[in-house]
């Protein structure tokens, strides 16, 4: 399968990975929209949060507190914003399941 995320997963192109652990992988946007924005990306592919089902409780379950560790962990105390797009109309452009963590200043809403 030809999926970026995957190649990134197993290691075939390089990325800024900061977390790595049994069921996902953190690493830094490429294109930073904020001072602090990286990834959550589960090992598993999954194509979008609307491709989820029981099964995936506890991974996505995963994703989060993963997501919040690392935030807590590089000291966005003030706050952060946390966006799963999702398909065409929430602006999803890699079609494996990430979920976005942006901090480091005051993001607006409502989002574009
Ligand atoms: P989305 O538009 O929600 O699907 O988000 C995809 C995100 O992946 C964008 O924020 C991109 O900047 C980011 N991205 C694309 N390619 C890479 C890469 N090779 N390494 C890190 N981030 C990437
Ligand atoms: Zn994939």
């Amino acid at each position: 399968m030809d999926c970026l995320f995957c190649k990134i997963v197993a290691g075939k192109i390089p990325a800024k990975l900061i977390h790595d652990d049994e069921h996902c992988i953190a690493f830094l946007d490429i294109n930073p929209q904020a001072p602090t924005h990286f990834l959550v990306v589960p090992r598993e592919h999954v194509a979008s949060l609307a491709r989820g089902g029981s099964s995936h409780t506890a991974l996505f379950g995963h994703l989060l507190t993963t997501a919040s560790a690392i935030a807590r962990d590089r000291g966005l105390a003030n706050g952060y914003r946390v966006v799963v797009n999702t398909g065409p109309d929430g602006g999803q452009t890699v079609d494996h399941l990430h979920v976005h963590v942006l901090g480091g200043r005051h993001l607006t809403w409502p989002p574009g």
